[in-house]
């Protein structure tokens, strides 16, 4: 694997130390000891890199890009380091915006395209509190610092590598090289002190382990066993950002697994993970697994997928659980499903803060589960018209997959939705009706006969 990579190693790094720390020499990997070519970076992102230059800033791509790029991968976005500042930036491009509350960042906008230009940081000094929280949490993160500085506030050391744009070198402070190499996965700095700053970083680490299959340093992941507890200290809108990463990057089960077993998952998915724990057959933990597959596959045939799935998906055993509580106290199924969904995600949502545009679809998507079950009279042919029947349709599937009694219904839809107008009405009328028009709706619960007291 990476020959390439072995062959610039062994010939750049023959005496080299172990590990490098702040204040080494960087390892400069040549043109002809990495395979980094302009023509796999965006035009835009060579754009910026290069106006930068010619305006006598230093110029680097860095990030995922890089790492991507050295790993034979498409990246998914290209960031580029300066020493330009943000102000400065802005005067060089017309379609630039600066962007950011915690730090400061120039946006560079080409249609669609927006390459993240960051002015190079350093972290906070170990004693320097000021931008600290007594647990060591940042709250500000924006001195500027020089390019080494930069490398080593950034998390993790394959993501730490910058293509110099004005010689091609790749350039290495922290041994990213030989990690990306052996396939490692290194926190930069102590990892106990990195994640404490910002917990984040963890779920970061399981997501790269993830996508790349790389395995987690010994330390790096010794740590995160410690310290999981570390994400209930995180603000839930950005645990949403990160789940979205995590579950919709196309590596969805491979990160569940990860999270999983790292002991994360309960900090983002509370009510999901306990039903995981008291769990019969297996059945909640397939139910998610076979949803992210089915997600995987989607982004892999790039199709649309929507966050209002996913938590549809991952929420379905808590909801129905709560559902038939409800549903014991006398509620019809509908209303107990509306309820259920309600309460659900009200407490859902304070620890990943899903925005309600979602929410609310999920809602739709879990009430639509009762509505699929009537289909008597002409109902069925409005409901598969509802902008929310296909999610909820695939949500009726996975339950069929998974075990649940809906087998029969989930294949009388998948046929409804093949045949023509004339057809469906048939359909339609062989389902027999109970009076009301309520289809497989289930009898009204009769109460026991009360109990005579004992006479004698
Ligand atoms: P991808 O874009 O493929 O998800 P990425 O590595 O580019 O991966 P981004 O979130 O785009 O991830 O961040 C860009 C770079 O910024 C990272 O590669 C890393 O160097 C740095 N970075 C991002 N988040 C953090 C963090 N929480 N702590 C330290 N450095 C970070
Ligand atoms: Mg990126």
């Amino acid at each position: 694997m990476l020959s390439w990579l072995k062959r610039s190693l062994t010939k750049n790094t023959a005496d080299a130390p172990q590990s490098l720390s702040p204040g080494d020499e960087p390892f400069v990997y040549s043109r002809d000891d990495h395979n980094i070519s302009r023509s796999n970076i965006s035009e835009n992102a060579l754009k910026v890199l290069y106006r930068l230059k010619k305006s006598g800033y230093e110029s680097y791509l860095v990030g995922g890009g890089v790492r991507d790029l050295l790993l034979g991968r498409e990246p998914k976005d290209f960031d580029v380091s300066t020493d330009a500042t943000p102000e400065e930036v802005r005067k060089l491009f017309r379609n630039c915006r600066l962007i950011g509350r915690r730090f400061r960042l120039a946006h560079v906008h080409y249609g669609r395209e927006i390459i993240e230009v960051a002015t190079f940081r350093a972290s906070h000094k170990a004693d320097d509190d000021a931008g600290k929280m007594e647990n060591g949490l940042i709250l500000r993160d924006n001195v500027y610092g020089t390019l080494e500085d930069d490398a080593w506030r950034r998390d993790f050391t394959v993501n730490a590598l910058y293509y110099d744009i004005s010689d091609f070198t790749v350039v290495d402070y922290t041994g990213g090289m030989d990690d990306l190499d052996e396939g490692r996965l290194r926190v930069i700095g102590e990892p106990q002190a990195r994640y404490r700053e910002d917990p984040v970083r963890m779920l970061r680490a399981v997501r790269f382990a993830a996508k790349m299959g790389f395995r987690l340093e010994q330390e790096s992941e010794a740590a995160i066993f410690e310290l999981g507890y570390l994400l209930e200290d995180v603000v839930a809108a950005r645990l949403f950002d990160e789940v979205l990463k995590m579950f919709q990057g196309g590596y969805g089960v491979e990160t569940f697994e990860l999270l999983r077993h790292y002991r994360l998952f309960g900090y983002l998915f509370p009510e999901t993970d306990a039903g995981m724990q008291h769990e019969e057959n297996g059945f909640p933990l397939v139910f998610v697994a076979k949803a992210l597959e089915n997600t995987d596959a989607r982004v892999e045939q790039g199709k649309p997928i929507t966050p209002a799935f996913l938590l549809a998906a991952f929420l379905w055993e808590p909801v129905r659980k709560e559902a038939e509580l409800f549903r014991r106290k006398g509620m019809s199924d509908l209303e107990a499903m509306q309820l259920a969904g309600d309460a659900v995600v009200a407490r859902q949502v304070r620890t990943v803060a899903f925005p309600k545009r979602f929410s609310l679809q999920s809602r739709e998507m879990w009430t639509m589960q009762e509505r699929l079950r009537r289909r008597g009279g002409k109902s069925p042919l409005r409901l598969v018209e509802h902008p929310r029947f296909r999610a909820a349709y695939d949500l009726l599937l996975l339950r069929a997959q998974c075990g649940e009694e809906v087998q029969e219904l989930a294949d009388w839809w998948t046929r409804f939705q093949e045949v023509d107008q004339e057809e469906r009405l048939s359909m339609c009328a062989a389902i027999r009706t109970p009076r009301g028009g309520g289809g497989g709706r289930r009898k009204p619960r009769r109460r026991p006969p009360r109990k005579k007291p004992a006479t004698d």
